[in-house]
């Protein structure tokens, strides 16, 4: 009989491993506590994700949902290049153009391929016991789900991961981050970035049509426009180049979304016996390599490459956390540091280690940049 694993959260991760593990003719079943899981703004796939989706049979479906971006421009504030790399550069170097989806397409594109019936919503996991079968999982209607193994896909709060850690602290990093998408078609060549001190912003195309932005900024924990984040937006950057104030204009205030962004201890434990940790419940990031996501999907085809390996799933758990913990350690620091860097204070300080950046050389940056997201960066287990 087919092993049964639960997992515990259908977000990105959650999803990607239910079609690894299904592919593999596991029993599975998604326990989702939300009953409205609907997203907005968009999302970065880089081509180390495209290629796991590849793995998956879903690259080709997320390419044809989004925007393929083949510039990677990155602006000073007073519209003056700090990089400008050729189109032909940035796919040489990626192996093909990263692709900006809307979040909500990316969910029901994994979401289509999971089996009928795989998700139950509105219904949260309250606790976790392993035993010698494999373990139980307590859940919010105050019955026991019994399976071989659990996948903690439960986001950066995972009950998953207290479970095999113990208590992980959580800590706002002190800045906020606003998302949207604009019925606007952006100049191509202009994708990528602009930062200003103490602001970062980005915009790329989704698709003909639409541009998906995002700002960041140092706020206070919690703190909310009394304005409206648009207003406050549009006035903030004004005086900033395009295509950020059309980009605004053409924003309705139902598509802004705002979060703060935090920090949560690592986890020592990604597996132990019967339980295993995936995405941002294994390893949260800050946002600003575009990597959180991606690497969600990587964990998904990795995983399911080692459970295909060995049908002893405590096993196989505990090879795909050594293996994927090197690569994603180094990827929640550099986005850590970047994060700091940028809401350096006082804010000329952020200015002139922002634009100190530039002065890495072409080449350096280029080699950096394939090991974090080229499509070769992502490698299956030998
Ligand atoms: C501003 C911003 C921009 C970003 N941009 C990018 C980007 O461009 N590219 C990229 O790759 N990444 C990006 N990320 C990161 C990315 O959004 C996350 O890494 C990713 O969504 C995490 O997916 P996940 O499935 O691991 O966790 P989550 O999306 O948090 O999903 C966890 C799921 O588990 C459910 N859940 C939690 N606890 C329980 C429980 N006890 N019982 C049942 N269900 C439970 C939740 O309801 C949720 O649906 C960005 C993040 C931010 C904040």
């Amino acid at each position: 009989m087919a092993h049964r694993i639960v997992i515990i959260g259908a977000g990105i991760a959650g999803l990607a491993t239910a079609v690894a593990l299904q592919q593999r003719d596991y029993d599975v079943s998604i326990i989702e506590e939300r009953t409205d899981t609907s997203t907005g703004a968009a999302i970065s796939i880089w081509p180390n994700a495209l290629a796991a989706l590849d793995e998956l049979g879903l690259g080709d479906a997320i390419r044809e949902a989004g925007g393929q971006i083949t510039a990677g421009a990155l602006r000073w504030r007073d519209g003056s290049w700090l990089r400008h790399p050729a189109a032909e550069t940035l796919i040489a170097t990626l192996g093909e153009p990263l692709v900006v989806v809307q979040r909500s397409s990316l969910r029901d594109i994994l979401t289509a391929a999971v089996h009928g019936g795989t998700i139950e919503y509105g219904l949260a996991a309250n606790g976790l016991r392993a035993n010698a079968d494999g373990v139980q999982v307590r859940l919010s209607d105050e019955t026991v789900r019994e399976a071989d193994a659990v996948v903690g896909a439960d986001g950066i709060g995972s009950m998953v991961a207290r479970h095999l850690n113990g208590p992980l602290a959580h800590r706002y990093a002190g800045y906020t981050a606003w998302r949207g998408i604009a019925s606007y078609a952006m100049d191509l060549e202009l994708a990528g970035g602009t930062l200003g001190p103490g602001v970062e912003t980005g915009h790329v195309p989704v698709g003909p049509d639409r541009t998906y932005w995002y700002a960041t900024e140092r706020a206070p924990e919690g703190r909310l426009a009394p304005e409206g984040e648009l207003p406050y937006l549009r006035t903030k950057l004004a005086g900033w180049p395009e295509p950020i104030p059309n980009v605004l204009a053409a924003t309705a205030p139902a598509d802004v979304l705002r979060n703060d962004i935090y920090d949560r201890a690592p986890a020592r434990h990604w597996a132990r016996g019967p339980a295993v940790l995936v995405g941002d419940a294994a390893h949260p990031m800050r946002p600003h390599l575009g990597q959180g996501g991606c690497q969600g999907i990587e964990d998904a085809a990795i995983l399911g490459a080692f459970v295909e390996r060995t049908t002893d799933l405590a096993t196989a758990f505990a090879r795909f956390a050594s293996y994927r913990r090197p690569r994603i350690a180094s990827l929640v620091r550099e986005s850590a540091l970047i994060g700091r860097v940028i809401n350096l204070r006082p804010a000329f300080l952020s200015a002139a280690a922002t634009r100190a950046s530039v002065l890495v050389p072409e080449a350096m940056f280029t080699r950096h940049l394939a090991s974090v997201a080229a499509r070769s960066a992502f490698v299956l287990p030998a």
